[in-house]
Protein backbone atom coordinates (compact mmCIF):
# COMPACT_ATOMS: atom_id res chain seq x y z
CA UNK A 1 0.00 0.00 0.00
CA UNK A 2 1.51 3.37 -1.14
CA UNK A 3 0.63 6.56 1.15
CA UNK A 4 1.65 9.83 0.76
CA UNK A 5 -0.27 11.34 2.86
CA UNK A 6 1.14 14.89 4.56
CA UNK A 7 3.22 13.98 7.30
CA UNK A 8 5.54 16.33 7.87
CA UNK A 9 8.79 15.48 7.51
CA UNK A 10 8.20 12.04 7.15
CA UNK A 11 7.13 10.27 3.54
CA UNK A 12 5.45 6.79 5.49
CA UNK A 13 5.21 4.93 2.11
CA UNK A 14 5.92 6.72 -1.34
CA UNK A 15 4.95 5.79 -4.41
CA UNK A 16 6.26 3.67 -6.93
CA UNK A 17 7.40 6.88 -8.90
CA UNK A 18 8.69 8.40 -5.95
CA UNK A 19 10.81 5.60 -4.82
CA UNK A 20 11.96 5.36 -8.57
CA UNK A 21 12.90 9.11 -8.20
CA UNK A 22 14.84 7.84 -4.98
CA UNK A 23 16.81 5.79 -6.46
CA UNK A 24 15.40 2.27 -4.37
CA UNK A 25 14.52 0.40 -7.68
CA UNK A 26 18.39 0.07 -8.24
CA UNK A 27 18.48 -1.90 -4.87
CA UNK A 28 16.69 -5.08 -6.60
CA UNK A 29 13.81 -4.54 -4.86
CA UNK A 30 14.97 -3.99 -1.13
CA UNK A 31 13.71 -0.77 -0.89
CA UNK A 32 15.12 2.60 1.16
CA UNK A 33 13.94 1.92 4.58
CA UNK A 34 10.53 3.78 5.37
CA UNK A 35 9.09 4.68 8.32
CA UNK A 36 6.35 2.19 8.25
CA UNK A 37 9.23 -0.91 8.20
CA UNK A 38 10.49 -0.05 11.70
CA UNK A 39 9.28 -2.65 13.64
CA UNK A 40 10.67 -1.72 16.91
CA UNK A 41 13.10 0.00 18.73
CA UNK A 42 16.14 -1.31 21.25
CA UNK A 43 17.54 1.11 22.73
CA UNK A 44 15.64 2.78 25.96
CA UNK A 45 15.71 3.69 29.39
CA UNK A 46 13.12 3.41 32.32
CA UNK A 47 12.62 4.46 36.07
CA UNK A 48 14.93 1.02 36.90
CA UNK A 49 18.01 3.35 35.68
CA UNK A 50 17.49 7.21 35.16
CA UNK A 51 14.55 6.95 32.79
CA UNK A 52 11.30 9.35 33.65
CA UNK A 53 8.82 6.68 33.06
CA UNK A 54 7.84 3.43 34.08
CA UNK A 55 8.94 0.31 32.39
CA UNK A 56 5.20 -0.32 31.67
CA UNK A 57 4.60 2.87 30.65
CA UNK A 58 7.71 2.74 27.84
CA UNK A 59 6.10 -0.67 26.88
CA UNK A 60 2.37 1.21 26.29
CA UNK A 61 3.43 3.67 24.48
CA UNK A 62 5.95 1.52 21.74
CA UNK A 63 2.56 0.02 21.40
CA UNK A 64 0.77 2.95 21.11
CA UNK A 65 2.52 4.94 18.09
CA UNK A 66 2.58 1.02 16.52
CA UNK A 67 5.58 -0.68 17.15
CA UNK A 68 5.34 -4.62 17.07
CA UNK A 69 8.63 -4.49 20.07
CA UNK A 70 10.61 -2.63 22.52
CA UNK A 71 13.79 -3.88 23.85
CA UNK A 72 14.39 -2.61 27.20
CA UNK A 73 18.35 -1.32 27.68
CA UNK A 74 18.55 0.01 30.91
CA UNK A 75 22.60 0.54 32.17
CA UNK A 76 24.92 -1.95 34.07
CA UNK A 77 26.34 -0.51 37.46
CA UNK A 78 29.61 0.35 36.69
CA UNK A 79 31.29 3.54 37.70
CA UNK A 80 30.35 5.29 34.31
CA UNK A 81 26.48 4.77 35.55
CA UNK A 82 26.70 4.20 39.25
CA UNK A 83 22.96 4.10 39.57
CA UNK A 84 22.85 0.86 36.74
CA UNK A 85 21.48 -2.32 37.56
CA UNK A 86 23.32 -5.18 38.73
CA UNK A 87 22.80 -9.14 38.56
CA UNK A 88 20.21 -9.22 40.83
CA UNK A 89 18.17 -6.00 39.59
CA UNK A 90 18.23 -7.49 36.17
CA UNK A 91 16.53 -10.16 37.27
CA UNK A 92 13.93 -8.62 38.91
CA UNK A 93 13.22 -6.43 36.08
CA UNK A 94 13.14 -9.35 33.73
CA UNK A 95 10.45 -11.43 36.15
CA UNK A 96 8.62 -7.67 35.50
CA UNK A 97 9.07 -8.34 31.39
CA UNK A 98 7.69 -12.08 31.44
CA UNK A 99 4.87 -10.67 33.29
CA UNK A 100 4.11 -8.25 30.99
CA UNK A 101 4.69 -10.21 28.02
CA UNK A 102 2.07 -12.49 29.29
CA UNK A 103 -0.58 -9.41 28.78
CA UNK A 104 0.33 -8.83 25.05
CA UNK A 105 0.31 -11.73 22.28
CA UNK A 106 0.77 -8.80 19.53
CA UNK A 107 3.87 -7.06 21.14
CA UNK A 108 7.17 -8.74 22.57
CA UNK A 109 9.41 -7.27 24.85
CA UNK A 110 12.77 -7.94 25.06
CA UNK A 111 15.12 -7.18 27.13
CA UNK A 112 18.83 -5.81 26.90
CA UNK A 113 21.15 -4.41 28.67
CA UNK A 114 23.74 -0.78 27.92
CA UNK A 115 26.93 -1.99 29.48
CA UNK A 116 30.18 0.25 29.34
CA UNK A 117 33.07 -2.12 28.09
CA UNK A 118 36.48 -0.99 29.87
CA UNK A 119 39.63 -0.12 27.65
CA UNK A 120 41.11 -3.42 28.71
CA UNK A 121 37.83 -5.33 26.89
CA UNK A 122 36.42 -6.23 30.67
CA UNK A 123 32.42 -5.85 31.24
CA UNK A 124 30.34 -4.72 34.26
CA UNK A 125 28.56 -8.08 34.58
CA UNK A 126 29.57 -11.24 34.42
CA UNK A 127 29.43 -13.52 31.02
CA UNK A 128 26.68 -15.95 31.65
CA UNK A 129 24.73 -12.98 33.52
CA UNK A 130 25.22 -11.24 29.74
CA UNK A 131 24.13 -14.76 28.43
CA UNK A 132 20.53 -14.58 30.07
CA UNK A 133 19.79 -10.93 28.37
CA UNK A 134 18.02 -10.86 24.70
CA UNK A 135 20.88 -8.51 23.87
CA UNK A 136 23.57 -6.25 24.86
CA UNK A 137 24.22 -2.84 23.41
CA UNK A 138 28.27 -2.05 24.12
CA UNK A 139 28.83 1.68 24.75
CA UNK A 140 32.94 2.62 24.97
CA UNK A 141 34.46 4.73 27.59
CA UNK A 142 36.88 6.83 26.05
CA UNK A 143 40.47 7.72 27.80
CA UNK A 144 41.21 11.20 27.56
CA UNK A 145 43.63 12.26 24.58
CA UNK A 146 43.04 7.95 22.82
CA UNK A 147 44.75 7.40 19.76
CA UNK A 148 43.27 6.92 16.95
CA UNK A 149 44.69 3.38 16.70
CA UNK A 150 43.77 2.32 20.41
CA UNK A 151 40.20 3.87 19.88
CA UNK A 152 39.84 1.60 16.67
CA UNK A 153 41.52 -1.56 18.92
CA UNK A 154 39.13 -0.51 21.71
CA UNK A 155 35.80 -0.39 19.06
CA UNK A 156 37.06 -3.78 17.39
CA UNK A 157 38.03 -5.08 20.79
CA UNK A 158 33.88 -4.91 21.65
CA UNK A 159 32.94 -5.87 18.05
CA UNK A 160 34.37 -9.06 18.93
CA UNK A 161 33.32 -9.98 22.27
CA UNK A 162 30.66 -12.46 21.45
CA UNK A 163 28.32 -11.32 24.21
CA UNK A 164 28.00 -7.90 21.70
CA UNK A 165 24.62 -7.62 19.76
CA UNK A 166 24.88 -3.75 19.33
CA UNK A 167 27.74 -1.24 19.62
CA UNK A 168 26.56 2.03 20.33
CA UNK A 169 28.74 5.19 21.37
CA UNK A 170 30.91 6.94 20.68
CA UNK A 171 30.64 4.84 17.35
CA UNK A 172 27.03 6.27 17.24
CA UNK A 173 28.15 9.65 17.10
CA UNK A 174 30.81 9.27 14.31
CA UNK A 175 28.77 7.58 12.05
CA UNK A 176 27.20 11.07 11.85
CA UNK A 177 29.88 13.34 12.05
CA UNK A 178 31.76 14.71 8.86
CA UNK A 179 34.82 12.57 7.96
CA UNK A 180 37.05 12.30 8.90
CA UNK A 181 36.06 9.78 11.96
CA UNK A 182 39.09 9.82 14.73
CA UNK A 183 39.67 6.35 14.12
CA UNK A 184 40.11 4.04 11.33
CA UNK A 185 35.87 3.49 10.55
CA UNK A 186 36.71 1.14 7.41
CA UNK A 187 38.26 -1.02 10.26
CA UNK A 188 35.74 -1.00 12.25
CA UNK A 189 32.86 -1.32 9.64
CA UNK A 190 34.73 -4.43 8.48
CA UNK A 191 34.85 -5.94 12.01
CA UNK A 192 31.14 -5.47 12.46
CA UNK A 193 30.05 -6.98 8.57
CA UNK A 194 32.32 -9.50 9.22
CA UNK A 195 30.63 -10.67 12.92
CA UNK A 196 27.12 -9.00 12.15
CA UNK A 197 27.48 -7.23 14.75
CA UNK A 198 24.92 -4.17 14.32
CA UNK A 199 25.98 -0.93 14.85
CA UNK A 200 23.92 1.79 16.38
CA UNK A 201 22.31 5.08 14.72
CA UNK A 202 21.17 7.46 16.96
CA UNK A 203 17.85 9.29 16.09
CA UNK A 204 17.76 12.43 17.54
CA UNK A 205 16.21 15.44 16.30
CA UNK A 206 18.64 17.48 15.96
CA UNK A 207 20.85 15.08 14.19
CA UNK A 208 18.77 15.13 11.23
CA UNK A 209 20.92 16.78 9.17
CA UNK A 210 24.11 15.09 10.00
CA UNK A 211 26.74 13.52 7.63
CA UNK A 212 25.65 10.35 6.24
CA UNK A 213 28.50 9.63 4.76
CA UNK A 214 30.14 6.75 6.88
CA UNK A 215 26.47 5.32 6.88
CA UNK A 216 26.66 4.69 3.28
CA UNK A 217 29.79 3.40 3.67
CA UNK A 218 28.68 0.83 5.96
CA UNK A 219 25.81 -0.06 3.90
CA UNK A 220 28.90 -0.65 1.06
CA UNK A 221 30.61 -2.84 3.47
CA UNK A 222 27.61 -5.20 5.00
CA UNK A 223 27.40 -3.75 8.10
CA UNK A 224 23.83 -3.99 9.91
CA UNK A 225 22.78 -0.55 11.14
CA UNK A 226 20.17 -0.66 14.69
CA UNK A 227 18.08 2.79 14.37
CA UNK A 228 17.06 3.74 17.62
CA UNK A 229 16.26 6.24 19.93
CA UNK A 230 17.95 6.03 23.28
CA UNK A 231 14.63 7.24 25.01
CA UNK A 232 14.68 8.30 28.48
CA UNK A 233 11.11 8.95 28.28
CA UNK A 234 8.02 8.04 26.93
CA UNK A 235 7.55 10.42 24.31
CA UNK A 236 10.85 9.99 22.93
CA UNK A 237 10.59 6.69 21.42
CA UNK A 238 9.22 8.32 18.06
CA UNK A 239 12.36 9.67 17.76
CA UNK A 240 13.48 6.59 15.28
CA UNK A 241 11.76 8.76 12.73
CA UNK A 242 14.54 10.86 12.52
CA UNK A 243 16.63 8.03 11.98
CA UNK A 244 14.86 6.62 9.39
CA UNK A 245 15.22 10.30 7.72
CA UNK A 246 18.65 10.32 7.74
CA UNK A 247 19.17 6.78 6.66
CA UNK A 248 17.24 7.35 3.51
CA UNK A 249 19.67 9.96 2.52
CA UNK A 250 22.52 7.23 2.86
CA UNK A 251 20.10 5.26 0.73
CA UNK A 252 20.27 2.72 3.55
CA UNK A 253 17.70 -0.56 2.48
CA UNK A 254 15.62 -2.25 4.90
CA UNK A 255 17.81 -5.29 4.76
CA UNK A 256 20.61 -3.47 6.39
CA UNK A 257 18.47 -1.99 9.56
CA UNK A 258 18.46 -4.42 11.92
CA UNK A 259 15.12 -3.50 13.66
CA UNK A 260 13.07 -4.00 10.37
CA UNK A 261 12.78 -7.70 11.34
CA UNK A 262 9.69 -8.71 12.58
CA UNK A 263 9.93 -9.87 16.17
CA UNK A 264 10.25 -13.16 15.22
CA UNK A 265 13.00 -12.72 13.01
CA UNK A 266 14.25 -10.37 15.73
CA UNK A 267 14.47 -13.33 18.05
CA UNK A 268 15.79 -15.78 15.53
CA UNK A 269 18.28 -13.28 14.85
CA UNK A 270 19.46 -12.89 19.02
CA UNK A 271 19.36 -17.02 18.48
CA UNK A 272 21.82 -17.05 15.58
CA UNK A 273 19.12 -18.66 13.47
CA UNK A 274 19.12 -15.91 10.88
ZN1 LIG B 1 21.41 4.49 26.48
Amino acid sequence: MHDERDTGSFPICPSPATRHRLGELSHEGNGLVRTCDVRGVLHCHTAYCGGAHRLRDMVETARQIGLEYLGISDHARCESAPDGLDAFALARQREEIEALRELYDDFDILQGVEVYMAVDGSMPLADEVLAEMDYVIVSLREERDESPARRTAHAIRAIMNPCTTILSRPITGYMLARPPAPLDLDAVLAAAAETRTALEVAALPEDVDADWVHCRRAQQLGVLISINPNAHRAARLVDYRHGVELTRKAGLCCRQILNTLTAPELRAFLRRDL
